[in-house]
């Protein structure tokens, strides 16, 4: 956006009338790849007459269910400054570097997202990604600095995103924590978005700490409580080596937010094994969980596996998501009657939102509040999405 808007473009991410419309679409479940297929029929019926740019990792793994009358252009996850060279009828010199970024812009309303990397090397046997996005590529420290120096002027929150962010470095000699320490000057607090288990040492800790500027929120993905669904998987953690981790987090941090993702119905996963999985959330009590039904992705270790049936992922995802709200209530009610530090992101003019640095979901009566800044608020009670401020 921050591209086409520097070369003079009027650029809006609402679904509104326009002349072009750039599509970047997901594969990471069917689901999410039906969205983008929907997503090109919608703006259709916005302007028919519109050029459609389709972009992003479902055109990548198939082109063609996007070959749709409308269509102009789809390509995948690489070159999208041919999108802008395309819509603008001028030449965009290519970047002459491994990790492809777009150019730096400030488009963002609240909190700010910096990616650090693309790509992984893992090859979970659920996952199409790294078939898509290729192996880890990070973006230099530099370069990421400038951008969050940049952000910085607009916001009180950077969120650091990527692939799979703990393989941040490994390929050009550095890592995830002095990326971290080499931001600890900025006067933001920096969230780190998905975490694999195995970034989490003394020494990452250790440069947490030291950095001072980072939330204590560690999205630790886990995806099963089952070491055998983990190896079948092939995730590289048992959960017993899993709950070492979340220890080591909370002897630094012991009130720190400690979110997952968990896929239920795993084809080889049995009711004992979901139940293991249940008990262990329990166990850990997570602040918050995503739970995603599992979604066979063809191309994938695990697609000849098949999928489980209908009725019994319906009903795994039902009672893990009992549990998450269970347990994120939990978490969250303690908080009634302390500060926190919300960044604001939007106000429906009663009531402004945000995150605290815990991520937790907050309201506070609307005031004159900037979204982006940080504000410090009394918690009074809950509600059923999250908590109540004054
Ligand atoms: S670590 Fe994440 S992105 Fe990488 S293969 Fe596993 S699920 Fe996919």
């Amino acid at each position: 956006m921050t591209g086409l808007k520097a070369l003079g473009h009027e650029v809006t991410d609402e679904l509104v009338f326009a002349d072009n419309y750039v599509i970047n679409t997901c594969a990471v479940t069917k689901e999410a790849e039906r969205k983008s297929r929907q997503f090109v029929g919608k703006v259709k019926r916005i302007n028919p007459k519109a050029d459609i740019y389709v972009i992003g990792c479902a055109s990548e793994k198939n082109a063609e269910q996007f070959s749709i009358k409308g269509v102009k252009y789809v390509s995948g996850t690489a070159k999208k400054e041919d999108v802008l060279q395309m819509v603008s009828g001028v030449h965009i010199a290519e970047i002459p570097q491994e990790y492809e970024s777009m150019p730096i812009g400030t488009n963002f309303r609240a909190r700010a997202y910096v990616k650090i990397e693309d790509g992984c090397n893992n090859f979970c046997a659920y996952c199409i990604i790294p078939y898509l996005r290729g192996r880890c590529r990070s973006r230099s420290i530099q370069s990421i600095r400038e951008e969050c120096v940049k952000y910085a002027e607009n916001t009180d929150e950077i969120v650091l995103t990527g692939i799979n962010v703990s393989c941040y470095g490994l390929d050009i000699g550095t890592s995830l924590p002095e990326l971290i320490l080499s931001l600890s000057d900025l006067p933001v607090r920096i969230r780190l978005s998905s975490l694999e288990a195995n970034i989490v040492d003394k020494n990452f800790m250790d440069a947490i700490v030291k950095a001072g500027n980072v939330c204590p929120h560690f999205h630790l993905s886990l995806q099963s409580g089952s070491t055998a669904v983990l190896q079948e998987m092939h995730r590289h953690y048992t959960a017993e080596e899993y709950k070492e981790k979340v220890d080591l987090i909370r002897s630094y941090f012991p009130s720190a937010a400690i979110t997952t993702d968990i896929i239920v119905g795993f084809p080889t996963e049995t009711e004992e094994q979901f139940k293991e999985t249940l008990a262990f959330a329990e166990e850990i009590a997570f602040a918050n969980i995503h739970v995603f039904p599992y979604s066979r992705r063809f191309g994938t270790a695990a697609y000849p596996l098949g999928s489980l049936p209908d009725a019994v992922m319906a009903d795994r995802v039902r009672r893990l998501t009992e549990l998450r709200d269970r347990l994120k209530k939990a978490y969250e009610s303690p908080f009634v009657g302390s500060d926190l530090e919300v960044v604001v992101e939007t106000s429906d003019g009663v009531f402004a939102e945000g995150y605290s640095e815990n991520y937790i979901r907050v309201y506070v009566p609307d005031r004159d509040f900037t979204p982006g800044k940080k504000i410090t608020v009394t918690i009074e009670g809950e509600r059923a999405d999250g908590l109540l401020a004054r």
